[in-house]
């Protein structure tokens, strides 16, 4: 970030100063949120959590490097150093929140947002690749997407770089529309609206509504980039000024892929029917996602063959739908998270692979699904059933009804095995795989299905 000063700072987050203004005032060149990991010259937020809270620490904070505190309140007997400003506001995360908006104003890049229900990291990673043999930009870590996690990528971003591609999450009602505020995208990315996070979203009505929510922070000279298969999903963004695209697989979208093939090496298809793309990226759902990408380039102006060239090159994320050869067997690791969407996309990557001799699903629970979770996982199950697997072991409580939906759908009960853990599946499951299988292993991140992974991995 751009050194600011302390009046800035004030400025941006508001709140009460708890001392004067140091005379010799420096500026802040970093913000930390974690005492243990501070740098010189910061300011420090103290954030409050379930297990944590950063109030115990602001001298270690201070000791690290802090020139400025942003505080609830300081803890009774902490003497902090009169040189050291100290801003006391009702909640740090609105804090926090407030200063990125500062920060990313400041900003010389074009910044993208990629919100959604699936796909963000995928798409997030098309758009950098199409992006970076031609222009300089930074993405958000990992599945960096809260109020937490974009802040933190907001602050450390070179301002004068030309992009910063930012992933943004939602698990409930009112979380998109302060995300948008302090990210002002210029450009935003909605890849689909699905069953996610129903226990705070209500129903895909509610997931659509919040993902809409994106264009809160949006100008009328910004490019909103929308899934164009869900017409209510775009009912949802209609009200919004700017620029519109469409993407998708049907030919009414501005931008669409036909003639989509699929395989181990990645995915193939022909944009609006006439340009040839190649991602080397698992699932058809690849194809949506690279659709995004190759708007996003053509808005900052590259090349048509730059953005494919850059695409053929793409990687994808870690634990999503990786193909690994261990030994004489295939491991399709999709292990990181799992909802009724990316559950259908990864089973019918399953299908369109041609690699392994028998198919074999490791499927376990999806959670945070609300009143429809049996639903959902009845009708995973009857889709794993369908003849796409040979073999399902099904994990965790709710995943004994996909087995028993598999069952009623055809698959034989000798075919189908139910564990309580993802520790009895490790234990158990190394057994029965035998060479040439491939394996796909996908749940939600709370079932830890990973460790099936490592188990056949090290049983191999
Ligand atoms: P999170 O909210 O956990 O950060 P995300 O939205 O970033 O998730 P990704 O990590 O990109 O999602 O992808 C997760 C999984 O979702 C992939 O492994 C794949 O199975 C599936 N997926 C990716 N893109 C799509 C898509 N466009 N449509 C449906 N499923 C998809
Ligand atoms: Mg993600």
């Amino acid at each position: 970030m751009r050194p600011i000063t302390l009046q800035q700072l004030r400025q941006a987050v508001g709140g009460k100063p708890l001392c004067v203004l140091p005379e010799d005032a420096s500026t802040v060149d970093a913000v930390c949120t974690d005492s243990r990991m501070m740098q010189k010259r910061s300011v420090f937020i103290a954030l409050r959590g379930e297990r944590f809270d950063a109030h115990e620490h602001l001298l270690q904070a201070v000791n690290g490097g802090a020139v400025a505190l942003v505080v609830e309140r300081v803890p009774e007997g902490v003497v902090v150093p009169a040189e050291v400003y100290v801003l006391q506001v009702a909640d740090t995360y609105a804090a926090m929140g407030k200063l990125a908006k500062f920060v990313r104003l400041q900003m010389k890049s074009k910044v993208i947002a990629v919100a959604g229900s699936n796909g963000k990291t995928g798409t997030k990673l098309l758009i950098h690749a199409a992006l970076c043999g031609r222009l300089r930009g930074s993405i958000s870590p990992k599945s960096f997407n809260n109020n937490v996690g974009v802040p933190l990528t907001i602050f450390p971003a070179d301002p004068a770089q030309d992009y910063l591609v930012l992933e943004v999450g939602t698990n409930h009602h009112g979380e998109i529309a302060p995300l948008a505020e302090m990210s002002q995208p210029d450009i935003a990315v909605i890849t689909n609206a699905g069953a996610e996070h129903l226990e705070g979203l209500d129903d895909i009505r509610g997931v659509r509504l919040e993902n809409a929510a994106i264009t809160q922070g949006m100008g009328p000279k910004g490019l909103l980039i929308v899934n164009g298969d869900d017409a209510e999903l775009v009912a949802a963004v209609s009200h919004y000024q700017g620029k519109r695209l469409t993407f998708g697989f049907g030919d009414h979208n501005d931008l669409f892929a036909a003639d989509v093939q699929c395989d181990d090496t990645g995915v193939r298809f022909m944009l609006n029917g006439n340009r040839e793309v190649f991602v080397p990226l698992l699932g058809r759902h690849t194809a949506a996602n690279a659709l995004a990408a190759i708007a996003v380039g053509r808005r900052l102006g590259l090349p048509e063959e730059a953005i494919f060239e850059g695409l053929r090159h793409a990687t994808g994320p870690d634990m999503r739908l990786q193909l690994k050869a261990v030994h004489d067997i295939h491991i399709l690791n999709d292990a990181y998270n799992a909802n009724p969407n990316s559950m259908r996309a990864a089973l019918e990557t399953v299908a369109t692979l041609n690699v392994g001799r028998r198919r074999i699903a490791v499927l376990g629970d999806m959670r945070e699904l609300g009143r429809s979770s049996e639903r959902y996982h009845k009708e995973i199950g009857e889709l794993a059933g369908s003849g796409i697997v040979d073999w399902l072991a099904c994990v965790g409580e709710q995943s004994k009804l996909m087995a028993e939906a598999a069952v009623a759908s055809g698959m034989s009960p000798a075919a189908v095995v139910h564990y309580d853990t993802a520790e009895q599946a490790a234990a158990d499951l190394p057994n029965h795989v035998q060479s040439g299988d491939l394996v796909l292993i996908k749940a939600s991140r709370g079932i830890r299905l990973e460790k099936v992974a490592q188990a056949i991995e090290a049983f191999r």
